[in-house]
């Protein structure tokens, strides 16, 4: 409540806030979690918590009066619709040149993602995070937060029969044909319950369309894992709705922390101040950053160093679709969750994830995400006059990513004789070069960090996210996340802070 005083005072209930709350509780020490979005936990009046791809309601976005979906066409013909504005899960956050998806709610964004739970090539992690000891990381951490998060692979008797993944096993094959290799990827849907829910035994969730906005049954978000785990220690209190504004050094020590309480339009009911030993900033790469640059130029955190804001990249995501032959269809039915990608990093600098495109009809098109290895990188910066913070991404950067998704697909479209869609991003229009779903960087570790996220000139501040993590991680990045705060958190609460 108002006036309060905490222990430890984590901002945002992603990845890196569900370690930090976990590993610090754990410790002893009582932590108050802050969260702008909603609970999720509370069923509407259709009987489900979260609605789906093809129906979005009010809950689908944050505060738009329209949807912004990330395939916002079809056959040329815009799909988005009119919803009523309200605190709803997937953030789309529109920069001068990109829009960045996040997911707001607790649990972050592991209530909108994929759960693609991917650990990047150990041949890679040096240009990852140059700075951390890789045998550590894969000896310790990532095993650790594989285990946390319940990541696990598709059972491949499944994979090779069930019609929810024909569009996955076109992808194989046609990766094949061209040289490239398919790799399953782990993922944190329970690959039992998705069985179970083809057989028709449970209500159907992956397999009723349901992803982006939210997931109701079979996948293992923050929610089911490290949020109940940290609640379990009876030391962890989490506050929903509640947006910090401010961080800034208490006269009495420690830090007074300023929030707006909000209702489900987005009005602040009321302002709050707390005062906290510690602040663990995991609010996201977008988020932290923003909050950081803010508390640095107006004065409030004036000794952050310049390297805060800076060091930001879209981990190279790019999104196209491919027309197939009439012989290769793709599906009517297709599960929402991925489950393999082609692997032309080395060579090309891409990592293509086989995405759905799961619209409850034969569409003969294959989707891809894929990560590529663009190395533009962008910088927050206080803008007084708007009293927000810019972001310098420029949407022409993203020509680097499309030419190294080109090694993948020109190759496979000239093998396959097939051409890209220009239908679903648009009219005539073949990339999605207007988006991330991945946004990392902005206070990099060992830059605006030391090595392991403290802010070290404000001792008892800390970042614990995504945006520890200069701009790329070669794969999707969660799992990465996850061990890093693993990593990080242990050595704070080894050296008392
Ligand atoms: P987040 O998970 O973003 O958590 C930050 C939290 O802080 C949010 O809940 C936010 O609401 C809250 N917050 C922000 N500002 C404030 C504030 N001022 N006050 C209070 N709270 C605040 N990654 C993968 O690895 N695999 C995938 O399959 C995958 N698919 C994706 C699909 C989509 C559509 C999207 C959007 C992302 C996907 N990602 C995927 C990316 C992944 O979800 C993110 O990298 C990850 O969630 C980042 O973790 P984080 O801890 O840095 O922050």
């Amino acid at each position: 409540g108002n006036g309060a005083h905490v222990q430890a005072l984590v901002i945002g209930t992603g990845y890196g806030g569900s370690v930090a709350a976990l590993r610090l509780a754990q410790a002893g020490v009582a932590v108050e979690m802050i969260e702008m979005g909603m609970a999720w936990d509370t069923p509407g009046s259709d009987g489900k918590i979260f609605c789906n791809l093809t129906s979005p309601d009010e809950r689908s976005f944050w505060l738009r009066t329209e949807t912004k979906q990330p395939v916002g066409y079809f056959l040329g013909i815009p799909i988005d619709r009119s919803i009523p504005s309200y605190t709803g899960i997937l953030d789309a956050e529109d920069f001068a040149g990109i829009t960045v998806y996040q997911g707001r709610g607790i649990g972050g964004g592991s209530l909108v993602n994929g759960g693609m739970a991917v650990t990047p090539k150990q041949e890679n992690f040096g240009a990852i995070l140059p700075s951390v000891d890789p045998n550590e990381m894969y000896n310790v951490y990532y095993p650790r937060a594989n285990a946390g998060l319940g990541a696990g692979v598709i059972p491949n008797s499944w994979f090779n029969t069930t019609q929810w993944y024909e569009f996955a096993r076109v992808g194989q094959k046609q990766a094949g044909r061209s040289g490239f290799p398919f790799e399953f990827v782990p993922d944190v849907y329970d690959w039992n319950y998705m069985q179970q829910e083809d057989a028709g035994t449970v209500p159907r969730s992956a397999l009723a369309q349901e992803l982006l906005y939210g997931n109701n049954y079979g996948k293992k978000s923050l929610q089911k894992t490290y949020i109940p785990a940290a609640l379990a220690t009876g030391k962890v209190n989490i506050s929903p709705l509640h947006k910090v504004t401010s961080v800034s050094p208490a006269s009495g020590g420690g830090y007074t922390v300023l929030m707006n309480q909000l209702d489900t339009s987005g009005n602040v009911i009321v302002t709050k101040e707390v005062t906290a030993d510690k602040v663990v900033f995991a609010a996201g790469s977008v988020g932290t950053s923003k909050l950081l640059v803010q508390m640095r130029d107006t004065g409030q955190l004036p000794n952050l160093n310049d390297q805060v804001g800076q060091g930001w990249g879209d981990n190279g995501n790019i999104m196209v679709g491919r027309a197939n032959q009439i012989w290769d269809p793709t599906g009517a039915n297709q599960s929402t969750i991925p489950c393999g990608g082609i692997d032309n990093w080395t060579a090309g600098g891409a990592f293509a994830e086989v995405a759905p495109l799961p619209i409850g009809i034969e569409t003969w098109a294959s989707l891809y995400l894929s990560i590529t290895k663009n190395p533009h990188r962008a910088q927050f910066s206080w803008n007084s006059s708007t009293q927000k913070v810019d972001l310098s991404w420029q949407q022409a950067w993203k020509q680097d990513g499309i030419t190294m998704a080109k090694t993948i697909f020109d190759k496979i479209n000239s093998t396959e004789g097939t051409i890209y869609r220009t239908d679903l991003f648009g009219t005539y229009k073949t990339w999605q070069d207007e988006l991330t779903y991945h946004p990392l960087g902005g206070a990099v570790l060992n830059q605006a960090t030391d090595n392991y996220g403290r802010l070290t000139a404000y001792p008892g501040l800390y970042v614990m996210d995504g945006a520890l993590i200069p701009g790329n991680t070669s794969v999707n990045p969660f799992v990465t996340i996850t061990a890093l705060a693993e990593r990080n958190i242990e050595n704070i609460i080894a050296n008392g802070g």
